[in-house]
């Protein structure tokens, strides 16, 4: 055998037409069957000998071969226990992975970098899943699990969302949010002719490479993350209606207005105009 194997569409559907595996939609299952953009993950993700890298949803393995050629150690998490045969087969030449069958929404990742990893950063990789994308990344990040970076196939849109910089029409609470915690950086636009089956929309490879500590200071991020959430609810409203009308922030017109001039802001400006940096010093201005 040479290794690894199941870069092409004709080896992923000669191992999956041994097994009686249906594709469920509702686990976003979209296989990848490109060598080339396969090697182009694997080459942004920098990953060495002495990694012990997180794949999330493995499918048949087909980056997980990679993965062990090229770490110390892979755990793979998959949901889809009609997967496990299939992946005890493709996987049986690699000493240094463990399936993990578990919904990655319920697990103690930092628990399993704790013991695979005496508590030091992992490297995550993955073609996720597109219908838990964005909670399976803020929750690596949230919940602070050591990751140096997360190198993630994601639908295009999104990828574009994570990437935007002020004043585009892509720049919202997703951008902010993600580039408080990391730098993003741009891999490789995939096509759905890369996949088995096609998926309906564009995809795209980015790393994200997680900062030690964040690049602004944010007294507290929970209401931070508030003001941010609220600023981009109503995207046409100015950024003072949008903070008036939030429920949960409870601020009123005049202490918005106020902290925009303090920081040199028309009372008229939108969500979309402000900075990360910004976004933080009008928090620590209204907490
Ligand atoms: N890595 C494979 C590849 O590139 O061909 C499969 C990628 S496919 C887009 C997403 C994978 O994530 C599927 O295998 C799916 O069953 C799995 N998955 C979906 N939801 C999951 C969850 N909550 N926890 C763990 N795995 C999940």
């Amino acid at each position: 055998m040479t290794k690894p194997y199941l870069g092409d569409a004709k080896g992923t559907i000669e191992v999956l037409q041994k097994y009686p595996f249906r594709f469920q939609k509702k686990f976003g299952q979209n296989f990848l069957v490109d060598a080339h953009v396969l090697e182009k993950i694997l080459e942004a993700a920098h990953i060495t000998k002495e990694d012990f890298v997180l794949e999330i949803g493995p499918g048949i393995g087909t980056m997980t071969q990679y993965l062990c050629e090229a770490a110390r150690e892979v755990a793979a998490v998959e949901i889809d226990s009609n997967l496990l045969p299939i992946l005890a087969e493709t996987l049986k030449d690699y000493e240094n992975v463990s399936v993990i069958h578990q919904d990655i929404m319920k697990m103690d990742i930092a628990g399993l970098v704790q013991e695979k990893n005496q508590g030091r950063p992992v490297k995550v990789v993955a073609n996720l899943p597109y219908y838990i994308t964005t909670p399976i990344l803020m929750g690596l990040f949230e919940k602070h699990v050591p990751m140096e970076s997360a190198t993630v196939m994601v639908q295009k849109e999104v990828a574009e969302r994570m990437k935007a910089r002020p004043g585009t029409k892509d720049y919202g609470a997703l951008s902010l949010a993600v580039q408080y915690y990391a730098e993003v950086l741009f891999v490789a636009n995939v096509p759905p002719n890369c996949f088995i089956p096609h998926p309906k929309v564009g995809s795209a490879v980015i790393r994200l490479i997680t900062y030690e500590k964040p690049p602004v200071y944010v007294d507290n991020e929970e209401f931070f993350f508030a003001i941010i959430r609220a600023s981009f609810n109503q995207r046409r409203k100015t950024l003072a209606n949008s903070l008036k009308n939030s429920q949960i922030l409870q601020l009123s017109r005049e202490r918005v207005e106020e902290a925009l001039k303090k920081m040199n802001l028309s009372p008229q400006i939108r969500g979309e105009a402000l900075s990360l940096e910004e976004f933080a010093a009008l928090s620590n201005l209204l907490l």
